[in-house]
């Protein structure tokens, strides 16, 4: 039997990814939206998620895809109600709301699974293999684009818990941190923050390695790239490896060769792995993006820069 969704924020990547990819697996029934504004064609849609339990519509689960700082009380509202929860990234604005709500699925027995969709592909998965067991000294990050192009008129990335530039930039961490071999923290951070907004629009960020030796470990995030994206990783290991992902992790090259170029079906993925979790009753939550890219703004200096226009939607 198909595990019946709501889904619950009805903005671009519900919109994009959620939405039909839901639809096209048969493992799960799109049974629901919650929204202020938005509506799903043919489908039960409600203003709150209250409204959605008061309805008695059967739910199995529910996927969060509202902006990070309203998930927890809203993944807790649908936990008492008996219902599995999965969440888009950044999973919670701090590391401390992550911990307590899955503490909170876990006392409610429930799954929670804290979704990274830049982490499923096969170009990533073909990096990690290879990087097994190596001493990693070298990380480049280069995370760049336009974000008049990628989030117009999203608001809440520019205010406290929206991450700014950090949104898209976790991404890049959330694949570091599957293929790294060991763990990576920050040394210094430099973050420039627009003086029209609370989070910064772009990181200069110096990582190192936890035994103290010698690594070039960086990375660099900026939303002001207008001519087209630069989405890409290297790493190099001691005994001479060197990995290059490039177009947000997808094509591996190793050693100037390109090895694999992954087709991208991350959605896909994701509800074929919710659809496991549920059937196991499994959690699935890695705080390590979030806990990296919340010590850059633990450690790091902020910088103001000029005021930045943004686009409407
Ligand atoms: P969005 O277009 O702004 O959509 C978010 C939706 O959440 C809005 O449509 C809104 O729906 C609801 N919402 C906004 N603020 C809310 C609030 N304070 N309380 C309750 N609901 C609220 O944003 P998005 O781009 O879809 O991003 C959502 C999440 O997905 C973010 O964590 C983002 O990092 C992640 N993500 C985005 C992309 C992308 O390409 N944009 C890609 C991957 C992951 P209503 O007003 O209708 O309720």
């Amino acid at each position: 039997m198909a595990f019946k969704i709501a889904v619950v924020g009805i903005g671009k990547i519900a919109r994009d990814q959620h939405i039909p990819c839901i639809l096209k697996n048969k493992k799960f029934k799109l049974a629901a939206g919650v929204s202020r504004h938005g509506t799903i064609e043919d489908v039960p849609c409600f203003r709150s998620i209250a409204e959605l339990q008061k309805s008695k519509l059967a739910i199995d689960a529910v996927a969060l895809c509202t902006p990070p700082s309203v998930r927890l009380a809203m993944a807790r509202e649908c936990l008492d109600a008996g219902w599995h929860v999965l969440i888009e990234k950044p999973p919670t604005p701090t590391v401390g709301e992550l911990l307590s709500m899955e503490a909170y699925a876990r006392k409610k027995r429930r799954v929670l699974y804290a979704t990274w969709h830049s982490r499923y592909n096969a170009s990533v998965d073909e990096a990690k293999k290879r990087l097994k067991g190596k001493t990693v000294n070298f990380l480049r990050v280069n995370w760049k684009e336009d974000v008049n192009k990628w989030h117009p008129g999203q608001q809440w990335i520019w205010e406290p818990g929206g991450f700014g530039v950090l949104d898209p930039g976790i991404n890049a961490i959330s694949i570091v941190t599957k293929i790294l071999p060991e763990p990576i923290f920050v040394e210094e951070a430099t973050i420039e923050v627009p003086s029209n907004s609370a989070t910064p629009i772009a990181a200069e960020i110096r990582f190192k390695r936890g035994d103290g030796l010698s690594a070039d470990l960086s990375a660099s995030m900026d939303w002001r790239q207008t001519s087209g994206e630069t989405w890409e990783i290297e790493v190099g290991t001691t005994d001479g490896l060197k990995l290059h992902l490039s177009k947000g992790g997808s094509v591996l090259a190793v050693n100037g060769k390109t090895v694999r170029e992954a087709e991208l079906h991350e959605y896909e993925d994701i509800y074929a792995k919710f659809a496991r979790l549920l059937k196991a009753k499994k959690s699935d939550v890695d705080a390590s993006p979030l806990q990296l890219i919340s010590d850059c703004f633990m450690l790091g200096k902020p910088v103001v820069v000029k005021a930045f226009e943004w686009s409407a939607r």
